[in-house]
Formats: structure tokens, C-alpha cells, sequence
């Protein structure tokens, strides 16, 4: 199906099929909400195009993800964050998992009737990734995982998770799993984040046994596996995220007035280029291009987009983030996270000196 003959097809199904959340704004019912959304997409089709048939898709340009995406984030039908987290995990489940495995579980996520999460940061390894502890031990034809992992995203809703794990020593010693959430000796603790939701959580797994066939790739491939996901996490759910983003900026501009246009103007500035910069991004995948450093330069502009929208909101809407409730203070609190997740704007930066402009390491 061409894209503009998608869009117009899902617009008019989402117009006569109303998907909208009720007034319940809490994490629960933002999951549930998820679940509802992506089972009536999936029925109906919608969900399935994009991704192959070998996952019970049908199929077509991974694009028409990103246009589904932008249609359900514009009509605010579900959180864009959790709404994305498909395009993050199932990429990698699909080109690096076993067949069988990835025919089997990925038609329960795209179908909203299950919710995974991703198992990367430790106590001691966020930027620093590769130094992680999470070990892994070969017993039979099992593998028997000690340690703990830490800011995971939605845990404690999730069926499955995508794991790293340490197998053998350096970058080349990560192994990667798809681990059943229900599994003996997993513990999930939520955490609150500082605009008060539980949203992440620490995953500690005591002696969990995974079967060998719940390994993404072979031994020591999970470091690839995991250079291959976070552009992916840069590309469609940025899409995704910005068109999130200019429904605030619309609200905002609703709010305020005339002469608040300049500021209002820098904003939409920052956001427009954020987007052109995925536009191209979307462009390279739909050519069959491979995602590497380049999309910290998304990251960067998008990060610096969502933190500009909401600090115009706290400019514009005097006290409303500091002293109000309204989602304007939630969703502020939340924008500051914008430069740590994924890959912190400290990081990112590096890698573009580094990688893109080639200027050396200090
Ligand atoms: C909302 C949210 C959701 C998240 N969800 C998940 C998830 O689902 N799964 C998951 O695995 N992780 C998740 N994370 C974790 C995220 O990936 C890490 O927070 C991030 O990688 C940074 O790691 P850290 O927190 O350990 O900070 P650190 O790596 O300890 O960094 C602390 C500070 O030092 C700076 N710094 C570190 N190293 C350098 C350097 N070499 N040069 C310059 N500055 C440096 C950083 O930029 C940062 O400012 C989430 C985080 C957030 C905020």
C-alpha cells in the first residue's frame, strides 16, 4: 500500500472508530489504554502493515509504522513513549532472535496483548554500557543469569524483556535474551520518577534459568544487537515522539496570546528541525540505509525540541509548572529526561566529535 493511501485509510478507520482514553491519566490506565489501542489497530490490520510476514505482518515499508504512529500520537489516543516501545524491541527480536521465537511472541506485542521491556542499564552501567555485570552461565543447554538491571522502562507490566548479559570478558562477552518476566528469581521493584509515576523499575534476577533458545543472536553478539536497536529507538519513535511534541506547542499556542508569538516562534523553530532531521532519517531506512552514530544528532535536536517547548510552557504559563497540577507540571518534570534517556546529551555529543567529525578523543 502507498503511504498516502495508508494515511488517508487509517484516518478515516480512526474516524469512525473512536479509540479515546477516558479521563483517568494514571500509569495503569495509560497501560491499559495501550493495550486497547494496539488490539483494535491490530484486528483491523493496521498494526501488522510494516512489519514482516514472517511475524504475522503484512508487509509494505517500515514507514507506515511511523505514519500509524504519528496518527495515534496526534489524536493523543496513547502515550507515545510506551506506544513506541515496539519500534525499540522488535526490530532486534526479529533479525537477531531465532525464527520460531520471534513468529511466536512479536504478533503478542503487536497485538497489545503483551508489554516488554528493555533490560540494559545497571547500577554501574548506563553510558558506560559495555561494563556491565548482569552475568549469564552456560548449565546444559540453559543459561543461569545473576544480577540486576535498573531504570526499566515499564518492568513491572511487561511479559518479557530484552536482557544483556555478561558471558565472557569486553565488548565481545555480551550476550543477549528474551527472558520471561514470570521466570523464578526475577524481582521487579517499581521506582518513581521525579513527575510521580512508577514508570521505571529495578530488575533483580537471582539464578534465573533461561533456555538456550531464548538467546538474540549467538554468544557474545549482544553488543551488536544492541548498537543495532538504539538507532531504531531514534528513528520511528522520534517520529512519533515530535508529533506528539506539536501537539503541545498547538495547546500552548491556544493558551497564551499575540504577543507570546516569538517565543512560541523559537520553539516551533526547534521542533521543525528536529523533525525535517527525522524526515531524512526516515528517508535512509525507507532506502534500505543502516542506522549508526548519525542518529545522535536526532537525539540531540530532539531532546533539545521537547525541553524548548516545555520551558517556553513554563515561560508562557507563569506558575503553572511551579505551582499548578495540570499535565503542563507533569509533563515539564518529565521533558527533563529527555537528555538522559537513550543515551545522555553529554554522550551523544561526544559521539558526534568523535565519530561523525572525526575530532579525536579529548
Ligand atoms: C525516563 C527514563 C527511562 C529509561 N528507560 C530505560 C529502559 O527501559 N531500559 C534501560 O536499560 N535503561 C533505561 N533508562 C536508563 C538510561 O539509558 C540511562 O539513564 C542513561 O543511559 C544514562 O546512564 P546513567 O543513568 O547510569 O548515568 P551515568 O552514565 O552515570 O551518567 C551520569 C552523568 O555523567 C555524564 N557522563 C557519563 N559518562 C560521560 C562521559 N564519558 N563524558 C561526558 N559525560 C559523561 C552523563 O552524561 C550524565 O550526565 C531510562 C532512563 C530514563 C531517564
Amino acid at each position: 500500500m502507498r503511504v498516502a493511501e495508508f494515511r488517508t485509510a487509517v484516518r478515516d478507520w480512526l474516524d469512525t472508530n473512536d479509540l479515546s482514553p477516558g479521563a483517568d491519566q494514571s500509569l495503569d490506565a495509560q497501560v491499559a489504554q495501550l493495550a486497547r489501542v494496539r488490539r483494535a489497530l491490530y484486528d483491523a490490520g493496521w498494526m501488522r502493515y510494516g512489519w514482516p510476514s514472517e511475524v504475522d505482518g503484512l508487509g509494505g515499508p517500515a514507514v507506515l509504522r511511523a505514519v500509524l504512529g504519528e496518527e495515534v500520537a496526534t489524536r493523543e489516543l496513547a502515550e507515545p513513549g510506551i506506544y513506541s516501545m515496539v519500534e525499540v524491541l522488535v526490530p532486534s527480536v526479529i533479525s537477531h532472535g531465532p525464527a520460531a521465537l520471534a513468529a511466536r511472541v512479536v504478533p503478542l506485542l503487536l497485538s497489545g496483548r503483551e508489554q516488554w521491556c528493555q533490560g540494559f542499564s545497571e547500577p554501574g552501567s548506563g553510558s558506560d554500557l559495555a561494563s556491565l555485570t548482569t552475568r549469564a552461565v552456560a548449565r546444559g543447554g540453559d543459561w543461569v543469569v545473576t544480577g540486576q538491571k535498573v531504570w526499566t522502562s515499564l518492568a513491572q507490566y511487561a511479559a518479557r524483556c530484552v536482557l544483556l548479559t555478561r558471558t565472557a570478558p569486553g565488548h565481545g562477552g555480551i550476550t543477549a535474551f528474551l527472558v520471561d518476566m514470570d521466570t523464578p528469581g526475577i524481582t521487579v521493584r517499581p521506582l518513581r520518577t521525579m513527575h510521580g509515576v512508577d514508570e521505571f523499575a529495578e530488575v533483580f534476577l537471582d539464578d534465573v534459568v533461561v533456555p538456550g533458545d531464548r538467546m538474540l543472536g549467538a554468544p557474545g553478539d549482544g553488543w551488536a544487537l544492541a548498537m543495532d536497536l538504539l538507532p531504531h529507538e531514534r528513528s520511528t519513535c522520534f517520529w512519533h515522539r515530535i508529533a506528539h511534541l506539536y501537539t503541545r506547542l498547538d495547546r500552548l499556542g491556544a493558551q497564551v496570546s499575540v504577543e507570546d508569538d516569538a517565543a512560541l516562534g523559537a520553539a516551533y523553530l526547534a521542533l521543525h528541525t528536529a523533525r525535517c532531521r527525522s524526515h531524512g532519517t526516515q528517508r535512509r531506512l525507507a532506502d534500505g540505509g543502516r542506522l549508526g552514530p548519525e542518529t545522535s544528532v536526532d537525539k540531540v535536536l530532539l531532546a533539545t525540541a521537547e525541553q524548548l517547548v516545555f520551558d517556553t510552557a513554563r515561560d508562557l504559563l507563569p506558575g503553572e509548572i511551579e505551582l499548578g497540577d495540570s499535565s503542563w507540571r507533569t509533563e515539564y518534570l518529565y521533558s527533563r529526561a529527555a537528555t538522559i534517556y537513550g543515551g545522555t546529551a553529554e554522550i551523544q555529543r561526544n559521539i558526534i566529535a568523535r565519530r561523525l567529525l572525526d575530532l579525536g578523543r579529548e
